[in-house]
């Protein structure tokens, strides 16, 4: 996987990224990640690349020019047109489910926007996704790149040691992960779940899925709606979860 990040604050992005997981799969030669600096493709002497806004309004905007210019360094240069992805708060909400359908393409293109944001014409020509992190607005587009790229990275094959740890996760059949131990046995007179200690693979796996149930109806209600799940299970998720209740009752 390719990642490419059109940025006008490629060091932080590059820091953030080049750490831990994430910085030893690009060590490793599993994906690679580079950084386009906006800002190189400025059309004058000043380096601005950014302006007013028409029709008014505080705040300036990201000039179309040098956005253009840092995907074009890019796609002009890949065999087929990657997908850009703009990150912006009106995009659709990113997901796990969206973190793996990314994962399957072979480059990424990632556009930051800063100040008010870029130029409409610009984002109309190149932008293939407009994702947003969450329905909030930060300073920049930077942290939801750094974001994406590392949930979509740890699903690459061999970019976490154990492949099985991205297997079973929250999000997984839209059920949260179940709770779990390390040692030591007991801590501050809490002791591990006894069935855990006793090696019986069976009730273990029982274990861990009525947990997951019992966990994503208290803590997220809402995933349940899409979740499969037994009439036993069901039942589990009843007893925790009144709004879950409520919804069954209705249908
Ligand atoms: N004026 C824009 C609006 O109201 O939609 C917000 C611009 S924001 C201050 C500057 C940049 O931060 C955006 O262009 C986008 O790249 C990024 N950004 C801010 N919040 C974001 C979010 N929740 N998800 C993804 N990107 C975000």
């Amino acid at each position: 996987m390719h990642f490419h990040i059109l940025t006008l604050f490629p060091e932080m992005v590059m820091d953030g990224l080049g750490t831990s997981i994430i910085g030893r799969a690009v060590n490793h030669g599993l994906l690679t990640i580079d950084a386009v600096n906006i800002r190189d493709f400025a059309e004058n002497k000043h380096n601005r690349v950014d302006d007013y806004t028409y029709g008014g309004g505080a705040g300036m905007l990201m000039q179309a020019g040098p956005v253009y210019g840092a995907y074009q360094s890019v796609a002009g240069k890949t065999e087929k047109k990657p997908r850009v992805i703009y990150l912006s708060p009106q995009g659709q909400t990113f997901s796990q489910s969206m973190a793996e359908e990314f994962a399957k393409e072979e480059e990424l293109i990632f556009l930051c926007g800063h100040y008010e944001g870029i130029d409409e014409r610009v984002l109309e020509e190149i932008v293939t996704d407009y994702v947003s992190i969450g329905d909030y607005v930060l300073t920049g587009g930077e942290l939801p790149a750094m974001v994406m790229i590392d949930a979509i990275s740890r699903l690459i094959p061999g970019v976490l040691h154990n492949d099985a740890s991205a297997e079973f996760e929250s999000f997984q059949d839209h059920l949260l992960e179940y709770p779990q131990y390390t040692r030591p046995e007991e801590w501050h007179g809490k002791k591990v779940p006894e069935i855990l200690l006793s090696g019986h693979h069976l009730n273990v796996e029982k274990w861990r899925r009525e947990q997951s149930v019992i966990r994503t109806a208290k803590r997220r209600p809402d995933l349940l709606a899409k979740a499969e799940l037994t009439e036993k299970e069901k039942e589990l998720a009843k007893k925790y979860c009144q709004p879950f209740l409520k919804m069954s009752q209705n249908n």
